[in-house]
């Protein structure tokens, strides 16, 4: 199988399995059971996977939080950030293109009486600056964007948007979780409140994530979502999963050895032979920073669902792997104002540090064949070809 569905989930690196392993066989023992020598041994594996993370990020470890991934943190920032600053106001801002767990979790807190603003976005996927600035008001009391879109890999200008907030005293929580890894990333020089990482992104376990909360410059306040133990200052309750949290630690410790040159070379080519080599298609998103793994293509009038199923023995997605069950399109294609027939025959590829040449040139030899033999017997691309059908 080649894998190029990295941006739903990475293959687990050797050596971050290996780190696991110790803490799933013979050191198990809790780690808040700190009265006997294995619990201070879980304890202190916790701790200095906090401070690998807090190294890497270049922030300080009383910043980062553990919860059990992206979903999980950005459910506690929206619910906790609004439950604990009604004081100030009920106003969110967001995007129309974030991820599902931003935009569900939107639409509860809107029963509950929150007033959302859903930034629309322009065709290549970019939100205007200066109508987040009209819509930030004296009840704005959150902006939540994303670093780097799942489904495209177009990035947003966070560093831009964190100064924008700061200026306006207004919170800013971005999901990042598809950008480590794939993009320069220093919290140290941005100013960027709240932000969140799932470690199966980035080559480390499923289940587990970074939330960071900056502590230094204000005092942020988040209701915990899951209450418990004292675990986490109080914020997230529940036994660490000492395994995973490790081996997120080393996953984290090995992203310097990453050469996103490399990946970005291997893509940059992948997109040139298929727009060269097949006709009608075009890369969604293409004129827009995008983050160095990613290709989001729509083959015109195949759809990607019949392309998927004849495209054997290579692992892609239609869009993002939380929606794939669904029927609709693209929410995300739809907002950059594509019409449901691109959406529905676009495809995306991700890629990873495990990506061959190799690979590509398979990829691109199946595509070629399969959207050929796919157009061929197609009567829409008849239509199309001779001029009746756009
Ligand atoms: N945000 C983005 C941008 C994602 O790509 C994902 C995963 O697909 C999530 C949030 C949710 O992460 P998780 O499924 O690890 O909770």
């Amino acid at each position: 199988m080649i894998y190029l569905d990295n941006n739903a989930t990475t293959r687990i690196d050797d050596l971050v399995f290996d780190s696991m392993l110790p803490f799933l066989k013979e050191d198990y023992a809790n780690a808040s059971s700190t009265q006997h020598k294995m619990g201070r041994r879980a304890n202190q594996a916790v701790e200095e996977a906090r401070l690998h993370i807090a190294a890497t990020l270049q922030v300080n470890s009383k910043e980062i939080f553990f919860t059990s991934g992206s979903t999980e943190s950005i459910n506690m920032v929206l619910r906790g950030v609004y439950e604990r600053y009604q004081s100030i106001g009920n106003h969110i801002i967001t995007c129309q293109t974030e991820h599902k767990a931003v935009l569900t979790t939107c639409a509860e807190l809107e029963k509950k009486g929150a007033k959302i603003t859903y930034l629309p976005v322009d065709k290549n996927g970019g939100i205007d600056l200066e109508e987040l600035k009209k819509n930030i008001n004296p009840e704005t009391i959150l902006v939540t964007i994303m670093s780097a879109n799942n489904e495209t890999g177009i990035v947003h200008p966070i560093q831009d948007i964190a100064e924008i907030c700061k200026s306006r005293n207004v919170l800013f929580f971005s999901d990042c979780t598809q950008s480590l890894g794939k993009q320069f990333f220093n919290l140290e020089t941005s100013e960027i409140d709240i932000c969140c990482f799932s470690a199966h992104k980035f080559h480390g376990p499923k289940g587990i994530g970074i939330l960071f909360i900056r502590r230094k410059s204000r005092p942020i306040q988040i209701a915990a979502l899951i209450t418990g133990g004292n675990q986490e200052n109080q914020l997230r309750g529940g036994t660490y999963n000492v395994p995973a949290i490790v081996g997120m630690g080393k996953a984290i410790s090995l992203l310097p050895q990453t050469d996103l040159n490399a990946i970005a070379n291997l893509r940059d080519y992948f997109e040139d032979r298929i727009i060269h080599e097949i006709e009608d298609c075009e890369v969604n998103g293409a004129h827009s920073p995008r983050i160095v793994n990613t290709s989001n293509i729509h083959f015109k009038h195949v759809r990607s669902s019949e392309l998927m199923t004849r495209t054997i023995g290579i692992a892609v997605s239609s869009g993002s792997a939380c929606v794939s069950g669904d029927r609709d399109p693209s929410h995300v294609l739809r907002a950059m104002h594509y019409n449901d027939e691109r959406a529905f025959c676009s495809v995306r590829f991700s890629l990873s540090k495990y990506t061959t040449k190799t690979n590509i040139d398979q990829v691109v030899e199946q595509l070629k064949t399969n959207i050929k033999s796919i157009r061929d017997q197609s009567p829409v691309w008849q239509m199309y070809k001779s001029g009746l059908l756009e």
